[in-house]
């Protein structure tokens, strides 16, 4: 391919291959027999600036059979504490980084591909993915987006044409996925555990200047780096668990320095509120379960810093060691800021106060009714406004409240009764921060299920429709709202596909 193609618009840049050798190897996709373009995420291929193409060139140029002019493919390498076990050697076993792009905005992204071939981090591993797993992240990386959460999406599904075995054989297929960037905590620890001080340093400018660059004003930016770092993630675990999202392997190798929801994988979306919810089934110990997310981003966050102790004080490590545990202390009252304001907007409970103990011991009440009566997370809090409304809302599911939330509401009433706003008004506010539309753990798989075994993508995107404007209830789509039937459980979930 020419560097003159006149299809793929789009410039690529290197920075990252540019300043930080020795992360990563110079690598080439596998070939693809016949690629067939899925799914294309044109509002995201628009926003980057992506020009108008041929499907078939999409499908070349997003499976890797044709490399996009300037783009020049790596495996990023990592390390990686997974399931509380540290691996010094992770990396892209089975995806690319094609290089970097920037938007009109001036916005750098990273356009990686992920199931494109062995790579020298595969371990063993075929490099490959499977179609509907590579549809899944699609889907529930627009549904995170829609719901406000940042999130890499996916610009693209392409199948392979090739079949994958796994425990019998799959359709394959290539995503290419759009990221602020693939540095996780797992990038540092690689430069870490190798005493390459030099190049930890130079990683750690890097991210400064791409992600934090008011950062390199800092008396001490390494510091500052760790500090913002647990900010975006508190933050992030918050958003998680307002929408009740299970990341479910929430390796320090799936754990972005940017602060995005990255490697979708054995994810779901909890239905009964239940803090021991685990989907992922090779996840015995419960260890992400989704009351332990905010607990895991912690420890998380300690491995960054013990990353970073040369970087703060390499004279002093004692003193280094003080200052980023300092840091690392404030993660329970930051995350406790951030959940309680958005629980407390679910509730409609705005509160001046940072943190407020009636709105606090509401919230609790609430989640606790939930538990003891096996409510659904999601329709609970769309209920509680319908409820409000004082419309009786059982055409879009939201069963009338039974008699056993009566204490709750009371104490409820007294608290919103006594800010006088008008009821209707209040509902609304609640339903624009509770979605009614989640990816329901069956319809995912329906979905998933028809596109990959009956190239019926109707199921699919007719959820896809309904995630990307997740707060607005539709008279047509009752089904979309309801949760899981009881003869279709449990769920389980699996990695490594
Ligand atoms: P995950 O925790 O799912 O993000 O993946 C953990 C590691 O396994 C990453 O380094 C992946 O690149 C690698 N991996 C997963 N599946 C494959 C595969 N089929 N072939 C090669 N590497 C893989
Ligand atoms: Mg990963």
């Amino acid at each position: 391919m020419s560097a003159a193609d006149p299809h793929w618009s789009l410039a690529f840049e290197h920075s990252f291959a540019e300043r930080l050798p020795g992360c990563y190897q110079p690598w080439q996709p596998a070939p693809v027999p016949a690629p067939r373009l899925v799914l294309f995420n044109r509002a995201l291929a628009a926003q980057l600036g992506l020009g108008e193409m041929e499907e078939s060139a999409l499908a070349e140029f997003l499976s890797g059979r044709r490399l996009p002019p300037g783009a020049r493919p790596i495996a990023l390498a990592y390390a990686g504490h997974q399931f509380g076990h540290f691996n010094p050697q992770l990396g892209d076993g089975r995806a690319l980084l094609l290089g970097e792009i920037r938007d009109p905005t001036g916005q750098r992204w990273d356009l990686h591909l992920k199931g494109s071939g062995a790579t020298p981090y595969a371990r063993g591993g075929d490099g490959k993915a499977a179609l509907g797993p590579m549809l899944r992240e699609y889907l529930m990386g627009e549904a995170m987006t829609a719901l406000g959460i940042p999130s890499t999406r996916a610009l693209a599904v392409v199948a392979t044409g090739e079949a994958v075995q796994r425990e019998r054989p799959l359709p394959g297929a290539v995503l290419s996925r759009v990221a602020r960037s693939h540095i996780r905590v797992g990038t540092f620890q690689y430069l870490a555990i190798r005493d390459d001080l030099a190049r930890l340093k130079d990683l750690a400018d890097y991210t400064i200047d791409r992600h934090y660059p008011d950062l390199s004003e800092d008396p001490n930016p390494y510091l500052a780096l760790l500090r913002r770092v647990l900010e975006r993630q508190a933050e992030l675990i918050a958003q998680w668990q307002a929408v009740g999202f299970i990341h479910g392997v929430m390796n320090t190798d799936n754990m972005s320095i940017a602060g995005e929801t990255i490697d979708y994988g054995p994810c779901a979306f909890m239905d009964r509120y239940d803090p021991a919810t685990v989907f992922s089934s090779i996840d015995h110990q419960g260890r992400y379960a989704y009351g332990e997310q905010p607990r895991i981003a912690q420890w998380n966050l300690v491995r960054l810093a013990e990353c970073l102790v040369p970087l703060v004080n390499d004279a002093d490590e004692e003193q280094a060691i003080a200052l980023l545990t300092a840091e690392l202390n404030r993660f329970p009252a930051v995350f406790s800021e951030q959940w309680q304001r958005r629980f407390a907007a679910k509730l409609g409970l705005a509160s001046a106060a940072p943190t407020d103990d009636v709105v606090e011991s509401l919230i609790r009440g609430f989640l606790e009714l939930l538990q003891a009566e096996g409510e659904d997370f999601t329709l609970a809090f769309r209920r509680l406004a319908a409820h409000l409304r004082g419309t009786d809302e059982r055409a879009l599911g939201l069963a009338p409240l039974p008699a056993s939330w009566d204490p709750w509401l009371q104490q409820w009433h007294r608290y919103i009764d006594g800010r006088n706003e008008d009821p209707q008004q209040l509902a609304a506010r609640m339903d624009a921060c509770n979605p009614i539309y989640i990816p329901r753990n069956h319809l995912v798989e329906e979905a998933l299920a028809a596109a990959q075994f009956d190239q019926d993508l109707g199921p699919l995107r007719a959820l896809l429709e309904r995630l990307q404007d997740p707060f607005t209830a539709r008279a047509d789509s009752f089904r979309y709202s309801q949760p899981m039937p009881t003869e279709w459980g449990p769920y389980r979930t699996f990695c490594g596909t």
